[in-house]
């Protein structure tokens, strides 16, 4: 009788055990990203992967490259590993006479929460989110995404732009420095987005050759088994 009683605490025990270890790992959303996993250069972050609301990185810096604006913003910062590699792809842009700017880099979720009302309550939730991501959804707050754009589309962030000089310069290089074009044409059923040809994501350049070569999105590639060399 008495060991069967004890026997019955060791489980319950056991049990209370289990349900605390389990809480204490299980993030407060489902499958929204730990801290570690949001900064990996090789992170998924989309619809299905958001990241923390409180994630933001801890290494920002403004790359010294053009922008399309003046002013000192938020938005002109990356990853200080990924800020080094767009350096390098401007420059070896400018070499070949391609002159690209940089447009929009890291955005808190606050700003990304206010840029996605705005959207909703001009063209409504289902296009607002075709078009941009929910806070907590979107790769610029990962700091490893920049959007880039170029005088000939007047510096806008247009599907035009994937045409011009400058954005088959893009395609064809941003590989060898590490970049991807995260939203490719036609993958809009993979990635959740329109065909976006201005907006480059930092994966590292093993990783991005792979995705380049094989023409992947990011989503793809880590399906395939690849994770972080
Ligand atoms: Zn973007």
């Amino acid at each position: 009788m008495v060991r069967t009683i004890r026997k019955k605490l060791f489980i319950a025990l056991l049990l209370i055990l289990a349900i605390a270890l389990g809480y204490k790992s299980t993030p407060l959303v489902q499958g929204e990203l730990g801290e570690t996993e949001a900064s990996d250069e090789l992170t998924l972050v989309n619809k299905e992967h958001p990241l923390p609301p409180e994630y933001v990185p801890s290494d920002l810096v403004v790359p010294n490259v053009p922008f399309s604006f003046a002013e000192d913003h938020p938005k002109k910062q990356m990853r200080q590993e990924a800020a080094e590699a767009l350096e390098n792809l401007f420059a070896a842009a400018a070499k070949d006479g391609i002159h690209l700017v940089a447009v929009s880099g890291f955005r808190s979720y606050e700003r990304q929460e206010a840029i996605f009302q705005r959207n909703a309550s001009q063209m409504g939730e289902a296009e607002a989110n075709r078009v941009s991501a929910r806070p907590g959804e979107s790769e610029h707050q990962t700091g490893l995404a920049m959007d880039v754009s170029a005088a000939s589309v007047d510096y806008r962030l247009t599907e035009e732009f994937g045409s011009t000089e400058e954005g088959r310069w893009l395609q064809n290089n941003a590989a060898r420095f590490g970049f991807i074009i995260r939203y490719p044409k036609e993958k809009e059923h993979v990635t959740g987005y329109q065909y976006e040809p201005w907006h480059l994501r930092y994966v590292g350049s093993s990783a991005a050759q792979t995705i380049a070569n094989k023409a992947l999105t990011l989503e793809e590639f880590l399906s395939q088994g690849n994770q972080r060399a």
